[in-house]
């Protein structure tokens, strides 16, 4: 599989695009090699610029649910693009997505923004407004998008304050933000009695999926997002829910219809945009006129709610099914069930972990059963899982290129799709085996 035509656009984008890229992750650093330039995608596959083949378990990070260029969500952006493309005004469109989503979690409105760090952004914004109150507690290995507040490491010792994550934010920004390890229960405990009445609230994602793929714990019936609601609630502050990746991915309605759990505040992206720049946050209508122009909170954005994105994301709603998520659901189980059958056969230690469809596998240990935290999945090995990552990518299969990210399915990965993942796999078992002798 020849990637001339990739490697020579990475170069050439190198020079005009900071690392060739838009997004960091999408450089390949951590695995190596030279990413793939797609020059088309339809159903489970892309086609890169070398007119490779690959079977897609990116997804797009998760907005595809229905695989690419579905016809009908097709269909939908066409007719709306043919009546303009953006008036700054409102549409009856951006009603019905609005009410889309409203049908399906426990929000009751959402307001519309173009992508999910917009969203958390001003999710955060307005749980401050509401509550009179500066600090959040997020929770390490928790990626709520590139908002500077949320951009914060985990002090030394527990409970102590955040600092930056990344040059550019500056103390001043991540001081009011508290960084917990995830799971840890006494963690929250203790900083809710240390700084309780000046937390706005605590902000995660509902399954998080950005360090690969964690579980929220149970621990006597009652599950990590029920305990931090309750935690927060005796507090007076206000639990947020990040379904960016979750929402309308893990089920109809998220992580939210797999725990049942009513948060505050929620937001949403990736697949209610259909591919498109479209994201929400909402909540009760109480907490929600807090914001511009009903309250003070302000909030706002020239291109939000626009006719295109919102015709792609309402296309994508109508055509995610039950049936549609049952599908999903059966595939990632399969498909988890043979990367462990394969890596099983060869020796290699590891762990795959599920949010619903979604899941990653972790490279780990001898003897390790789960992955609890950042922490954890910070010592799983990254050599093993780029020995895999490759060896996939030459048998023609697009995986994460990092181990700390999802695995994503749509709806168009079917029988054949899967066939041929399966068929890479022995090597690339054997590849990470192999990597793991020589260290
Ligand atoms: C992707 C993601 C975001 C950021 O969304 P963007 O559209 O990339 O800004 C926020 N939160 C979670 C949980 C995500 O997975």
């Amino acid at each position: 599989m020849t990637d001339r035509r990739s490697a020579e656009l990475f170069a050439r984008a190198k020079e005009v695009i900071p690392g060739g890229v838009n997004s960091p992750v999408r450089a390949f650093n951590s695995v190596g090699g030279t990413p793939r330039f797609i020059a088309s995608a339809e159903g489970a596959y892309l086609t890169d610029v070398d007119g490779n083949e690959l079977v897609d378990l990116i997804c797009s990070w998760g907005p595809m649910l229905l695989g690419h260029a579905h016809p009908e969500v097709l269909a939908a952006v066409t007719e709306a693009a043919r009546h303009g493309t953006s008036f700054g005004a409102p549409t009856l469109a951006e009603v019905e997505l609005a009410a889309a989503i409203v049908d399906r979690t426990p929000v009751s409105q959402v307001r519309l923004v173009n992508s999910g760090t917009e969203a958390t952004m001003s999710v955060l914004r307005l749980a401050r407004g509401i509550t009179g109150r500066d600090m959040l507690i997020k929770f390490a290995g928790c990626y709520h998008g590139h908002v500077d507040a949320l951009l914060a490491s985990a002090g030394s010792g527990v409970a102590t304050l955040a600092i930056p994550g990344t040059p550019g934010v500056t103390v001043a920004t991540t001081h009011d933000t508290i960084v917990l390890p995830y799971n840890d229960r006494e963690a929250v405990t203790a900083a809710f009695e240390t700084y309780g009445p000046q937390i706005a609230a605590v902000i995660t994602e509902a399954a998080p999926g950005n360090m690969g793929v964690i579980t929220p714990g149970v621990v006597d019936g009652v599950g990590f997002n029920a305990f931090l609601a309750e935690t927060a609630h005796r507090h007076g502050a206000l639990f947020i829910s990040d379904e960016v990746m979750t929402g309308f991915r893990v089920s109809r309605s998220g992580q939210f219809g797999l725990d049942g759990v009513v948060p505050d505040l929620m937001t949403f992206g990736k697949v209610m945009g259909g591919g498109f720049p479209a994201a929400a946050f909402g909540g009760p209508a109480e907490l929600m006129a807090h914001l511009a122009p009903v309250g003070g909170v302000y909030q706002a954005g020239t291109l939000s709610g626009n006719p295109v994105a919102t015709s792609a994301g309402l296309a994508t709603l109508r055509l995610a099914t039950d049936e549609v998520y049952d599908q999903i659901d059966q595939t990632s189980a399969a498909l988890q069930a043979e990367v462990s059958a394969a890596l099983g056969s060869v020796g290699v230690p590891h762990v795959i972990q599920a949010a619903g469809n979604l899941f990653s596998v972790f490279f780990v240990g001898e003897g390790v059963e789960t992955v609890p935290d950042f922490a954890a999945a910070q010592t799983t090995s990254t050599t093993q899982y780029a020995a895999f990552f490759h060896s996939m990518l030459d048998q023609g299969v697009y995986l994460p290129p990092s181990a700390f990210e999802a695995w994503f399915l749509s709806s168009a990965h079917d029988s054949r799709a899967l066939d041929r993942i399966v068929t890479a796999l022995p090597a690339a078992a054997q590849a990470a085996s192999d990597s793991r002798r020589n260290g």
